[in-house]
């Protein structure tokens, strides 16, 4: 599984590189790579895992983060804002934003990263609230990967950028302004006045 030690950290070059597509048929180390990000995401789910191997929790890593430069990412997530708490989990392969909303949001504490270690609190990136996308996810039970399109929102919405910006090598660092720096850009929810809110580490 992967570790701490695994993550690529700002600053490195590969990071910052744009990744290449992946070819069918998955090589060996397609699925050993769609297999480890999933775990990941999976196992830092438990704050006793966490606290067992040392790792952060997250909600979405990229193949760029564990130094393999093809475009696969996993995200697991909640939608907290939706009553029924869907669960948004999504192993993407050449994923494409192909349509987008007019209308921006951000996440209000800010948004995180498995490979930023300092402290970005009162800064916001801009993303677009809906988008839909396509490309492939991979099929755990099948293990195969299947085509797919999907109409993403809000918290899920976010994620998926954060993510899908790995893969052509942007960090969310070179993207972040003062909220009111940007016209007409709302948060996605607010944050009561005395409480704080602890970034998501993607
Ligand atoms: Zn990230």
């Amino acid at each position: 599984m992967y570790l701490m030690k695994d993550i690529v950290k700002e600053g490195t070059a590969s990071l910052y590189e744009k990744c290449a597509e992946v070819k069918l048929p998955l090589t060996n180390e397609d699925i050993e790579c769609i297999n480890g990000l999933h775990e990941y995401l999976v196992i830092s789910g438990d704050d006793a895992a966490c606290e067992k191997y040392g790792i952060r929790p997250g909600v979405g890593i990229a193949a760029p983060q564990v130094g393999y430069n093809k475009r696969i990412f996993s995200m697991n997530c909640t939608d907290f804002l939706d009553e029924n708490e869907t669960v948004y989990s999504y192993t993407f392969i050449n994923p494409q934003i192909i349509a987008a909303s007019k209308e921006m949001t951000y996440l209000p504490g800010g948004e995180g990263c498995l490979s930023v270690d300092r402290d970005t609190t009162g800064l916001v990136t801009p993303r677009y609230y809906a988008i839909k996308v396509k490309g492939m996810v991979y099929d755990f039970e099948k293990k195969r990967p299947k085509y797919v399109t999907m109409y993403l929102e809000g918290y899920p919405a976010i994620v998926f950028q954060h993510e899908n910006d790995h893969l052509d090598g942007i960090l969310y660092t070179s993207k972040m302004y003062k909220p009111e720096e940007i016209p007409d850009l709302k948060p996605l929810y607010t944050i009561p006045d005395n409480q704080e809110e602890e970034n998501t580490e993607e």
